[in-house]
């Protein structure tokens, strides 16, 4: 199937409207399909942005939240308004307008931080004016709902809560999507695949066409809103378990815990490990904790039903009695 044919471009169409309809998106925001993933958009961002003061603001609250710092340095201001590094990032910094400087062109935040298991929620979101805030949404888009008029954009890989690895959604307001460097690639400018409607040059086609048919389900289910109290409850069982147990431990300040990612340990690395093992063995995969956390992480995305996390809890009661 051509993606310049008609059929393509009404899978195109589809896949946009519904996620403008499931965000409640604001009709001054442009939204585009992209290859690169969100790493690219580290670069994408500051060479869209910057042609105003050049400076830009920063909040390090994870692995790539400070990897989308340090790539912006190399081209302009950047400058660190707040981070938890110190604390291995166990908490989302308070700021307050003072934090940032007025005449940045953006302040860049990341909602949720994957690796870690923190979040940003409508309470702690940042206030920065009038500077626009650009948030990278890669692993909590459409897990719950969020006011995307507080946002000058937003960035998602969609590996996570919503196609196959190999699209990227760009979510631009208007009066951002003509701000780029002159040095910008034309392959990197926002304002490029805005005016081809994300055509410009070979789409993601096939993971397009997955997000659709995920669309599709979402509002199906009832939308972010119905996918928020499932999230939810799936968090809060697990959380629950982990807080009432003496066994496990998870080390989130408990305002800022994610509803994607919730690390956990036991009282030693050994028996980590041997958790990790035995869990694999019984079909409960991929919990090992990545190697800058240690321990283990369950990622519960939205695909993972209430049942796996339930089947986790029974898992982790087991192993309590028979290793305490
Ligand atoms: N930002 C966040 C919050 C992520 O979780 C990830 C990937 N796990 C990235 C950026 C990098 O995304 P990509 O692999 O699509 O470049």
């Amino acid at each position: 199937m051509s993606h310049r044919s008609k059929y393509y471009e009404e899978i195109n169409a589809e896949a946009e409207a519904l996620f403008r309809e499931l965000t409640e998106l604001p009709s001054n925001y442009r939204v585009i399909f992209v290859q690169g993933g969100a790493s690219t958009q580290f670069e994408a961002v500051p060479l869209n942005l910057l042609s105003g003061s050049g400076k830009a603001d920063y909040i390090a609250t994870g692995n790539f939240a400070s990897k989308a710092y340090s790539e912006a340095q190399k081209y302009g201001d950047i400058k660190l308004a707040a981070t938890s590094k110190e604390a291995n990032y166990t908490y989302i910094p308070d700021t307050t307008r003072a934090s940032f400087r007025s005449d940045a062109d953006y302040v860049h935040i990341t909602t949720n931080n994957t690796i870690f298991g923190t979040r940003y929620t409508a309470a702690t979101l940042p206030d920065t004016g009038s500077v626009p805030i650009v948030a990278d949404m890669s692993s909590n888009i459409v897990s719950e709902r969020m006011d995307f008029s507080k946002y000058g954009v937003v960035y998602a890989g969609a590996q996570k809560n919503i196609a196959p690895g190999g699209l990227t959604i760009v979510v631009v307001r208007d009066d951002l999507a003509s701000k780029s460097l002159k040095i910008c690639p034309t392959m990197l400018k926002w304002e490029t695949q805005i005016k081809e409607n994300s055509l410009y040059n070979t789409p993601p086609a096939f993971c397009v066409y997955v997000a659709m048919l995920v669309f599709r389900w979402l509002k199906l289910h009832g939308g972010v809103g119905t996918m928020q109290k499932v999230n939810e409850h799936k968090a809060r069982i697990l959380y629950d378990a982990i807080d009432n147990s003496n066994f496990y431990t998870n080390k989130i300040k408990p305002r800022d815990r994610s509803l994607m990612n919730i690390p956990f340990i036991t009282p030693s690395e050994e028996l980590d490990a041997k958790f990790v093992k035995e869990a694999s063995a019984t079909g409960l995969v991929t919990l090992k904790g990545h190697r800058l956390v240690g321990g283990m992480r369950a990622s519960i995305y939205n695909a993972m039903p209430v049942e796996g996390v339930q089947k986790l809890i029974e898992f982790m009661k087991q192993f309590e009695l028979a290793n305490r």
